[in-house]
């Protein structure tokens, strides 16, 4: 079943996501992919796969993304973001993360996190539903 899989990467963290991405190609391709604006042009031309843009993170591209996970509209969420360097929408980047937990949505927060979720036997197994909180 097709997923749809949300990535995003801080600038020191891109190089780190496309490389990951590009590991796990075949994978992705059979999801429907969409990233923020600059992670999501790297990805398209990294990996040759269509990925929609949202506006760039500092521009709202997390709070695009965070509104997809609202309407119960996301899957899963590799976020590389960066723990080194401050970021001007720290405050979308916490909501961005507030939210996966608020709705139970899968979040890799780094490439060993990203390896597990996207090699789990669950991940493509069609029988798997994870729980959606009821609020
Ligand atoms: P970007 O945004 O992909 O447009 O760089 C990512 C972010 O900073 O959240």
């Amino acid at each position: 079943m097709q997923k749809n899989l949300a990535l995003v990467a801080h600038d020191h963290k891109k190089p780190d996501l496309i490389r990951w991405a590009q590991a796990h190609k075949e994978i992705l391709a059979k999801h429907h992919l969409v990233a923020t604006g600059t992670t999501g042009g790297l990805l398209a031309d990294a990996l040759a796969l269509p990925v929609f843009r949202y506006k760039s993170g500092p521009l709202g591209g997390d709070q695009q993304i965070g509104a997809l996970i609202a309407e119960g509209k996301l899957d899963a969420l590799f976020f590389f973001w960066d723990p080194l360097n401050p970021a001007p929408h720290d405050p979308d980047v916490k909501a961005l993360l507030r939210l996966c937990s608020v709705w139970n949505v899968p979040v890799a927060c780094n490439e060993s996190s990203a390896d597990l979720i996207i090699s789990s036997p669950r991940f493509e197994d069609p029988g798997y539903q994870r729980a959606i909180p009821e609020y």
